[in-house]
């Protein structure tokens, strides 16, 4: 479950919006995935990817079905939707990022905070684990 909210938290911090939308509406709201491409402006098997691979992210020993990723996320989305994106938009596609000021590629900047902001990354994951497993506690009891 960790390396599945990494992921998201990663998402979050790196203003990947669509890829957080495509997750919400096909598992959360369990829109088929060509409605949400046409909507995203995202090719059907893109959408698909993304899907599977955050549903293998979540394997443990047999991988998770929809329903079970659906219960994951309606109780994670709302941490990772209160998680700030750690980039400004700028012209021709780039961004500046808001932890250590540096310019690069919109593209490349998810890289950007895995290689250099990685402590921050963990700091926030655990953070959210804390109270996803409290959450899990509570409702199992
Ligand atoms: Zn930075």
């Amino acid at each position: 479950m960790e390396s599945a909210i990494r992921y998201l938290v990663t998402l979050k911090m790196a203003g990947m919006s669509k890829h957080l939308e495509i997750l919400k509406r096909y598992f959360m709201r369990n829109e088929p995935p060509w409605k949400i491409a046409e909507l995203l402006g995202m090719r059907r098997l893109v959408v698909k990817g993304i899907a599977q691979y955050f549903r293998e992210l979540l394997r443990a020993r047999t991988l998770p079905s929809d329903d079970q990723v659906r219960k994951l996320l309606d109780i994670v989305m709302p941490y990772i939707d209160c998680i700030p994106s750690y980039c400004i938009h700028h012209d021709n596609g780039l961004v500046r990022c808001t932890i250590c000021g540096e310019v690069v590629k919109y593209a490349e900047f998810r890289d950007h905070l895995r290689k250099h902001h990685q402590d921050l990354i963990e700091k926030i994951t655990k953070s959210v684990m804390t109270k996803v497993i409290s959450r899990l506690g509570v409702k199992l009891a």
